[in-house]
């Protein structure tokens, strides 16, 4: 992992760098003190990806499911942890999901919050949240354009282009990684197009500390 091992204190500080889709999920759980099984599977998979090892991912579960005591948590929640770690079961060590497989597999029901937000929210909702991230109208409609063109990883990457541009105070064609082909305004044809939620949180994590 690219931010070296983390530990479950860390994790709120690192939500800056994550993609919608799991900042989404880190909000409502905190929210919520809970999540449901897609959302435990989608998040504990990215944290783990991220570097978080099983031992602090169980306290980073156990924290968060704040309501229930240790023994609760134990008893329902513990072996499904270790279960993704490969500790138990088949014994599989998963590896966090793509954003292809986010997008196509499993869709979110009422109450569920993994999924992709570029596929899965209402376009409502998704200005919304473009513009709690200081998202301005004009990338707004070109992101929800290119949603309605069910383009969602490359929305996902103009994203990432005009949020980190503001962040460190460039404009989004010299975001490093080269997200944008400015000369044919395409991004289909770039090799840069977001394509695993670890890759934005990884690309977002270096270029802030570049
Ligand atoms: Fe997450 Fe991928 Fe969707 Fe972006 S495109 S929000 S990284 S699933």
């Amino acid at each position: 992992a690219i931010a070296g091992e983390i530990q479950a204190s860390d994790v709120d500080t690192l939500k800056v760098h994550m993609p919608l889709c799991m900042e989404h999920l880190h909000d409502e759980l905190r929210r919520e003190k809970h999540t449901r099984h897609g959302g435990r599977m989608q998040y504990g998979l990215f944290l783990k990806g991220m570097g978080l090892s099983l031992e602090q991912a169980l306290i980073f579960w156990q924290m968060a499911f704040e309501k229930l005591t240790p023994e609760q948590f134990n008893k329902n929640y513990a072996y499904n942890v270790r279960h993704s770690y490969g500790m138990e079961g088949k014994r599989t060590d998963y590896t966090p999901y793509s954003c292809k497989s986010i997008i196509m597999n499993n869709a979110p029901g009422p109450g569920d919050h993994h999924g992709c937000p570029f596929r899965h929210f209402s376009a409502p909702n998704l200005r919304a949240q473009l513009a709690a991230h200081q998202v301005d109208e004009f990338d707004t409609d070109d992101i929800i354009h290119k949603v309605q063109q069910r383009h969602y990883q490359i929305a996902c990457t103009r994203y990432y282009e005009v949020t980190r541009a503001k962040m460190v105070g460039i404009s989004p064609e010299n975001i490093k990684g080269g997200l944008s082909d400015s000369a044919t305004g395409s991004l289909i044809a770039s090799q840069e197009v977001i394509e695993h939620p670890n890759q934005f949180f990884e690309q977002s994590y270096l270029l802030m500390k570049s």
